[in-house]
């Protein structure tokens, strides 16, 4: 049986439940699995690369991008713009690549409505306390936007149903296995419905 096209895989999270981590072992593990770079107005932490970690943007460039169609989704979280652009992701999956996607959840439901067919998998941390732990291990925020993190992180977690498979985040190596289990589960579906984006994103 021949495979015409990829996956999209959608992580979501709330921020410090360690979607990065798991994506870059993910990464190294599955060779057909593509990154999409996100676009952002915030502004690059030390050590991130524009075009590796974020297409890093102002608020008057990601308007004009979202005012032309150029994103699969967008969203404001925690004061800042983040969004997909749609053009890599379409041409991996056309090419039979599988594409993840490490955003959050008002984009992840925005992609939900375009393109149901998309693996929408939540990662949870263990805790609360553990997630607090791990975004002031991280040192890269201020308190306050700590502080505005972890109250979003409570609000996120209310939307786990949303999602078709939610995975916690306790040891690495045991969610990267669940996570590549999902994955070629999903690979041998009998039946996946054609590649097409509906619609615009908003
Ligand atoms: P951070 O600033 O910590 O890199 O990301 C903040 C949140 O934005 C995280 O939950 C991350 O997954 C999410 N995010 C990153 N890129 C995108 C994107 O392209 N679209 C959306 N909707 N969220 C994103």
């Amino acid at each position: 049986m021949e495979e015409s096209h990829g996956l999209l895989i959608v992580l979501s999270g709330p921020s410090g439940a360690g979607k990065g981590t798991l994506c870059r072992e993910l990464l190294c593990q599955m060779p057909d699995l593509r990154y999409s770079v996100s676009m952002t107005t915030r502004s690059p932490r030390p050590g991130e690369v524009e075009g590796v970690h974020y297409y890093f943007r102002t608020r008057n460039e990601f308007e004009s991008m979202l005012a032309s169609n150029e994103l699969l989704e967008s969203a404001e979280f925690c004061d800042n713009y983040y969004g997909t652009p749609i053009f890599a992701v379409e041409q991996a999956i056309q090419a039979g690549l599988d594409v993840i996607l490490e955003i959050e959840i008002q984009g992840a439901l925005q992609i939900k409505k375009r393109f149901p067919q998309g693996i929408f998998t939540f990662i949870v941390p263990p805790s609360l306390d553990v997630l607090s732990e791990r975004i002031h291990k991280r040192g890269t925020e201020t308190e306050e936007v700590i502080q505005k993190r972890l109250a979003t992180a409570i609000q996120e977690l209310e939307y786990v149903s949303e999602y078709d498979y939610v995975v916690i985040n306790d040891e690495v190596p045991v969610a990267v296995n669940k996570l590549k289990s999902i994955l070629i589960a999903e690979k041998c579906r009998v039946k996946r419905k054609p590649f097409v984006f509906k619609g615009e994103s908003r």
